[in-house]
């Protein structure tokens, strides 16, 4: 079937002015594909500084990609009219790590969430009042929380609330980024189900964006590894977390506690921390932190690729069939 979300070799460059000197190029996003599927939760994962947020941006076009496409049901979501992308910002909404960023502080929650659903002129006043009401339960709160404002609100609840007012608005892909980053353990977890749940209830598709890849484990059918604006392995999130492939991969799941895992695996210690993505490192931009680097890999791009014929994909010179030296 169509994919809900396709996105194929997003670009997102940034030029670096000091004055009218033009420093450089950031490349947040280099070439980025993957597909988003009705119902599906994929994970982008990544350190920070990896591209994750802006390719979650990008989609909805918050931010505007320099190349590639980014096509929602099949439509090109670049050559959108201003009008028909304000739909799209319905259909696809995103909720970011804390709902502070979109809750006006001087508003009562309640009316931020009514709000959200009369621009969009969903229903008549009545309905979205009962609206409301039952979007608070849904995400686990009581009437009582329309009123309070968003100060008084625990992290938690503020996630909570974030998710209610994205749901109002009857989205089909929700673009979650970092949604539980900021939050206690304990909370997160809670959270995390309310996201299982609702996906289950409403058939959502999440882009999930997360640097933790224990979060990810809990919610993620497919995970797409990314470093320094490209993906580095794909697959399922069963085949990633159990055959890890890339070395990058595999020292990420190595800083994860892994019970089951731990005690067969070698760790693999990441040294020091992403490169910048203004002029990134040549070949595979891993290979100033890769254990196993060579010459080969500082000259040459290595090709996102099957390694055993599915759709767990690695780009790592070292790695799988005939193209491996
Ligand atoms: Fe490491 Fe080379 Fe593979 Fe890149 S291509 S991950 S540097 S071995
Ligand atoms: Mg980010």
């Amino acid at each position: 079937s169509q994919p809900i979300l396709r996105v194929r070799d997003l670009k997102m460059h940034f030029p670096v002015k000091k004055g009218l000197r033009t420093l450089g190029t950031v490349r947040a996003v280099d070439g980025l594909s993957f597909d988003l599927h009705q119902g599906e939760t994929l994970a982008l994962v990544g350190e920070s500084g990896c591209g994750k947020s802006t390719t979650g941006r990008a989609v909805l076009r918050l931010l505007e990609a320099t190349d590639g496409s980014i096509q929602f049901m099949g439509e090109e979501v670049r050559q959108m009219s201003r009008s028909r992308l304000f739909q799209l910002r319905r259909e696809m909404q995103i909720v970011f790590q804390d709902a502070y960023s979109f809750l006006n502080p001087r508003l009562p929650i309640g009316e931020s969430i009514l709000e959200a659903m009369e621009v969009h002129g969903l229903h008549t006043k009545e309905q979205r009042a009962d609206k409301l009401s039952e979007l608070l339960q849904t995400v686990g709160l009581n009437d009582s929380y329309a009123a309070r404002f968003p100060h008084e609100l625990s992290g938690g609840q503020r996630q909570r609330i974030g998710i209610a007012r994205a749901l109002s608005l009857h989205p089909k892909v929700i673009v979650a980024d970092e949604p539980v980053s900021a939050l206690d353990v304990s909370v997160q977890s809670q959270v995390l189900n309310l996201f299982q749940d609702l996906k289950e209830q409403f058939g959502l598709s999440y882009l999930f964006i997360s640097h933790d890849l224990s979060v990810v484990r809990h919610v993620a059918d497919r995970v797409a590894v990314m470093y320094l604006g490209k993906i580095v392995e794909t697959g399922t999130a069963d085949e990633l977390f159990e055959n890890p492939q890339h070395p990058y991969t595999q020292a990420l799941l190595s800083a994860v506690p892994q019970p089951e895992v731990a005690a067969t695996r070698e760790r693999v210690i990441l040294q020091g921390e992403v490169p910048s993505p203004m002029n990134p490192p040549s070949g595979c931009a891993f290979h100033t932190r890769c254990p196993i680097a060579t010459e080969l890999c500082r000259q040459s791009v290595p090709a996102l690729e099957s390694t055993t014929g599915d759709d767990h994909l690695v780009a790592c010179h070292f790695v799988g069939g005939e193209g491996s030296a």
